[in-house]
């Protein structure tokens, strides 16, 4: 049956008490619950209590700090990260990405926290109770089995988020805060390439901001393929930042998702310092190639998931390298 199962909800007005609200067993954060609840409907997860992180003070503060950054609270909805005129002319890719998620409803009340902090997807996962149990449940909840990798013992569900990748490109730090204080990691050390435990957020701890460095001459752009173009995850996404430097390639940084259990950084020192060229498109093309580990998660084929991906990694260095 498809229904919400009993829980109580807390509404913090500080991060303090939602620290100490986190600490109890059975808890998870709410932002704007539009990826825990359908998934929760679905009979994935019976937590006690859930705290729903939107009612702290400045918790949904977007700023532009005086050294240029720019300070996004957890709680900033992704309509307003996709609108913001600042975001928009200072971190575009950013403001693309948080364009691209869902759809317009789900982006008046989506939060970037949430955004982040998405659950993994599964086409073993993201199914009913009733249909799950036709499988015996999966490893990734109430099971023993990887029905997409059937003879391992870790969970394959991949990270489908959008802002991730833009972030990681732009250098992105995350806040956290917890029952043992205050850390900063770069953005990307939140995940691990595992389906089943794909953040690295320690027992109570929330994220609570990201703060995003100053464009600084690096020129960014977000894409994703998606089924519906106007209401889909990715199935494939690619995040590139560049910098140029007359015939050289100063600077690159390329993030892919919707195809691993985590959003991942490419390793691209072997075309960096070069001009780029056909020989080192290609070069790139075989770094995602050897990183990504597209899966069957997804009612798409893998072979076209692979082959976008590689295109759209390409194609997104290439138009940035010539300035469109
Ligand atoms: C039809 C549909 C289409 C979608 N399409 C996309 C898409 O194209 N791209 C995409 O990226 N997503 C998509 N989503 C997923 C989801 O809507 C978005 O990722 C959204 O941004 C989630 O934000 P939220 O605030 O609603 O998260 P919530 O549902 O509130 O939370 C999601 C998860 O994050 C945790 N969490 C929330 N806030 C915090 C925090 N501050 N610290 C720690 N943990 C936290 C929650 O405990 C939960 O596990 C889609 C969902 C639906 C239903």
């Amino acid at each position: 049956m498809n229904i919400l199962p009993d829980f109580r909800t807390l509404r913090p007005a500080t991060l303090d008490e939602a620290v100490k609200a986190m600490a109890a067993e059975g808890t998870m954060a709410l932002g704007g619950g539009t990826d825990l609840l359908p998934n929760l409907r679905r009979g994935l997860g019976t937590p006690q209590t859930l705290v729903d992180l939107t009612a702290i003070a400045g918790f949904a503060e977007l700023t532009v700090q005086a050294d240029g950054s720019l300070r996004l609270g957890a709680g900033v909805t992704l309509e307003d990260l996709a609108e913001d005129k600042a975001v928009r002319a200072g971190w575009p890719a950013l403001a693309q990405a948080a364009e691209y998620v869902a759809g317009p409803t789900h982006r008046a009340s989506a939060t970037l926290g949430g955004n982040l902090c998405q659950d993994t997807r599964c086409v073993f996962y993201n199914q009913s109770e009733w249909w799950r149990s036709g499988n015996n449940f999966c490893l990734k909840y109430q099971g023993d089995k990887c029905h997409v990798v059937v003879k391992s013992d870790r969970c394959y569900a991949t990270y489908h988020g959008d802002v991730a990748p833009a972030l990681m490109v732009l250098g992105a730090v995350a806040e956290i805060v917890g029952p043992k204080g205050r850390r900063s990691v770069p953005l990307a050390e939140m995940f691990r390439e595992v389906g089943d435990k794909h953040l690295t957020l320690e027992s109570g701890e929330v994220l609570a901001a990201v703060t995003v460095p100053p464009a600084d001459g690096w020129r960014a752009a977000y894409f994703k393929v998606r089924v519906r173009d106007a209401i889909d995850f990715p199935l494939a996404g690619v995040a590139v930042a560049l910098k140029r430097d007359g015939d050289t390639l100063s600077g690159l940084r390329v993030a892919i998702t919707g195809t691993n259990s985590a959003p991942l950084m490419i390793p691209t020192e072997a075309v960096v310092g070069k001009v780029w060229s056909e020989e080192n498109a290609e070069a790139l093309v075989q770094a995602v190639r050897k990183v990504s580990n597209v899966l069957k998660t997804t009612v798409m084929g893998v072979k076209y998931r692979r082959r976008v991906l590689l295109a759209v990694a390409r194609r997104l260095v290439d138009d940035l390298w010539t300035g469109k």
